[in-house]
């Protein structure tokens, strides 16, 4: 989970492996590993997700090196998050190598956005609105992302 601070990472998380939602701002101390099963069929895919607490991009390498793939959290009320989402990408493309992105605009169940999806489109992501309220494509993005990592390509 990468992302500036505030976008929803620790939230999008807590949905996807507690399938809870939380408003109070819960500062995320340290980086916790959760895990998630998936299974698909006779398939069993273990997701080891790490969540992070830095404000910047400029984080330890540990948190980069050995990453499978990411999901990029940027929030639809501010246009700074996306801005930033490129310094991200190069960090972790740096320790990590060219693996798997998915873009998140979170918290789409807010009316005051400041961007579109097309917005991140035009800039050459791919991406889907999401929102760790109300569940709108939290599991389809932690499922996308994880089918990505397992069959290659991104
Ligand atoms: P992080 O710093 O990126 O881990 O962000 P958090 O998960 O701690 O969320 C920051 C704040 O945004 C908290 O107050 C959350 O309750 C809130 N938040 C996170 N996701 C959403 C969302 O999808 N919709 C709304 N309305 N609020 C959200
Ligand atoms: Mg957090």
């Amino acid at each position: 989970m990468l992302g500036d601070p505030a976008v929803g990472k620790t939230s999008l998380v807590h949905k996807y492996v507690n399938d809870m939602f939380d408003d109070s701002y819960l500062s995320t101390i340290g980086a916790k590993p959760v895990k998630k099963t998936i299974e698909r069929g006779e398939d069993v895919i273990i997701l080891i997700i790490w969540d992070i607490a830095g404000h910047n991009y400029n984080l330890h390498p540990a948190y980069y090196l050995g990453a499978k793939g990411a999901l990029l959290v940027c929030d639809l009320t501010r246009i700074s998050t996306v801005d930033s989402l490129q310094s991200w990408i190069l960090a972790l493309q740096s320790k990590a190598g060219d693996v798997p992105i998915r873009v998140l605009a979170n918290k789409a169940d807010l009316e005051n956005r400041a961007f579109e999806l097309d917005h991140l489109e035009d800039l050459g992501f791919v991406s889907m609105m999401t929102s760790a309220k109300t569940g709108e494509n939290v599991e389809k993005a932690f499922d996308e992302l994880a089918e990505l990592i397992v069959n290659g390509s991104g």
